[in-house]
């Protein structure tokens, strides 16, 4: 199948651009960081499947699919495009490979271990070739050097923004900043 063409067809321009600045970015990362490389960009290209969905779609789309979902997500309807998009990667693409699926699925909110493949993708998201916002260059120039603090980094201004917005933050971005933070205290790099 060409994910590709697909994307681009599910997608506005904007949102297809940026999964392809995505894609790009994840394979960059993976290479850098030993994980496959090829499955690194399938996943950047792929991880947005659902995002132009409306909310109430979604949340009937994981009713019917039995998504499990916890009060939060089922509130914040931008979180929602990552575990119903999974769960239809699945079902409609045919994309059975478990680290591509659970990248996607928590790719908005990260969780305690990620793996180094879901922090890829995870990391990608936030710093592809579109993203214009104060400090994404320190943030890129990080992540060639410690994919951990490029991501701590990420994360506390991913958490910032909620609480600005005064949105609901989601347990699992605190579990995976504190996994972040211990991981990075072992490796005595804070
Ligand atoms: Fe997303
Ligand atoms: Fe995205």
């Amino acid at each position: 199948m060409n994910y590709i063409s697909l994307m681009e067809e599910k997608l506005d321009r904007e949102l297809f651009e940026h999964c392809l600045g995505t894609a790009k970015a994840a394979a960059e990362l993976a290479e850098r960081y030993g994980v496959d490389s090829e499955k690194a960009y399938l996943a950047g290209i792929v991880h947005d499947y659902a995002k132009s969905l409306s909310g109430q779609k979604l949340l009937e789309l994981a009713d019917r699919l039995q998504v499990p979902l916890d009060p939060i997500t089922r509130q914040q309807h931008k979180l929602l495009h990552a575990p119903v998009g999974a769960v239809l990667l699945e079902k409609e693409l045919g994309i059975s490979d478990p680290d591509i699926l659970k990248a996607v699925a928590f790719h908005t909110t990260g969780h305690d271990g990620m793996s180094t493949f879901e922090k890829v993708l995870y990391l990608a998201d936030y710093i592809e070739e579109n993203r214009q916002f104060e400090g994404v260059e320190e943030i890129r120039k990080a992540a060639k050097s410690d994919l951990d603090l490029a991501l701590l980094t990420a994360v506390d201004r991913a958490i910032q923004s909620i609480l600005d917005r005064y949105l609901m933050l989601h347990p699992n971005s605190v579990a995976f900043r504190n996994s972040l933070l211990k991981k990075l205290a072992d490796e005595n790099k804070l």
